[in-house]
């Protein structure tokens, strides 16, 4: 079976930047890209947070950049999906897409990302990208002086209608419940902010809008079975009801937190498996920048390159 020093999962601003370490400490990382080469920043419009950028980078050129800089040292970016893996021990065996192929890690860095939930509502897809996003710092900024409407009442959703509020000329908060679910400063921020409006027990039907969003359909529970249907004209439509961490393929191997990212210990990136090592949104329910993940992946490299050091020389 093919064998690797170190392997790679996921291809964000995490997994590339591992690669770029990685390749350049000699280690000839093997890195599969999974389902959406370049991660969630490829669907974003345009970053324009990331430090080097002055002028901002479109999300997918930025993430192809990222990807030639891996290439240049000699990184093995491959086009497939790890599906499954061994931790039991070393080396770890991953199976790609689904059996088409296994390859064998005395390392593994896993950079597979969250993934952000949606209503599942069709003009979701229909409006994305046109409209709705999943990312007010993303985002944001094309919507200054317009009306948004940000779904969710939890501290994310909180964070991106005070964030918002400073950009829009105003915010609706779409919040299924009767009440916040947020903590209490949070709340406070959002009640104190005079062009923040909660629409309480409400909930979102439809989208509509010709070239892009141009109003919600929402429904409002009065007491069951009571219901109000009404519309709101808006020009975005930004989702924080959550993001899934992306760990299916582990199986429960490695030590998850109470909404599923994996734990890493210490002051690097070692997870609960020795020898497995977590970067970016994955293992980040804090900051999920893409900052922030590409900081995890270069400690993730620098960890693995200590950790096949020590254990080359018996310890
Ligand atoms: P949460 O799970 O805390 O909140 C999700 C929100 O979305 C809830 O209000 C939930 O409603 C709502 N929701 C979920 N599904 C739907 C749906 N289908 N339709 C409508 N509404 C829906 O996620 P967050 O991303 O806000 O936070 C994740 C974690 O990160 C939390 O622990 C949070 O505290 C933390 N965090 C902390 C921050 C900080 O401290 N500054 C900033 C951001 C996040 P309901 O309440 O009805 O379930």
């Amino acid at each position: 079976m093919e064998t690797t020093k170190c392997l790679i999962i996921g291809s964000g601003p995490a997994g590339y930047t591992a690669a770029i370490y990685a390749s350049r400490a000699n280690l000839s990382p093997v890195l599969y890209e999974g389902e959406q080469p370049g991660g969630q920043l490829t669907i974003t419009t345009e970053i324009e947070n990331f430090p080097g950028y002055p002028d901002g980078v479109d999300g997918y050129e930025m993430m192809e950049q990222l990807r030639r800089q891996a290439a240049r040292f000699g990184a093995d970016m491959r086009q497939g999906k790890v599906t499954s893996i061994d931790l039991s021990h070393r080396p770890f065996v991953a199976t790609i897409d689904d059996g088409a192929s296994t390859i064998a890690a005395e390392a593994v860095i896993v950079a597979t990302g969250a993934s952000a939930r949606y209503l599942g509502l069709e003009d979701e897809t229909k409006f994305r990208g046109r409209g709705v996003s999943a990312c007010a710092t993303c985002d944001g900024f094309f919507y200054r002086g317009k009306v948004v409407a940000v779904v969710g009442g939890g501290d994310t959703a909180c964070e991106e209608a005070s964030y918002l509020s400073n950009l829009a000329s105003k915010v609706y908060m779409i919040v299924r419940k009767d009440y916040l679910r947020a903590s209490k400063v949070m709340q406070k921020r959002v009640f104190d902010t005079p062009n923040i409006e909660v629409l309480f027990n409400t909930n979102t039907v439809g989208l509509f809008g010709s070239q892009g969003v141009e109003g919600a359909h929402l429904v409002r529970y009065k007491g069951t079975p009571q219901e109000e249907m009404f519309d709101i004209a808006i020009d975005g439509f930004f989702l924080a009801i959550g993001h899934k961490p992306n760990t299916e393929f582990l199986d429960g191997q490695l030590e998850l937190d109470g909404s599923g990212y994996i734990v890493t210990k210490g002051v690097g990136q070692a997870t609960s498996v020795e020898g497995v090592f977590a970067a970016g949104d994955v293992a980040d329910p804090h900051y999920r920048q893409a900052i922030t993940a590409a900081g995890m992946g270069c400690k993730a490299a620098l960890d693995v390159e200590r950790f096949l050091l020590a254990s080359s020389d018996g310890h």
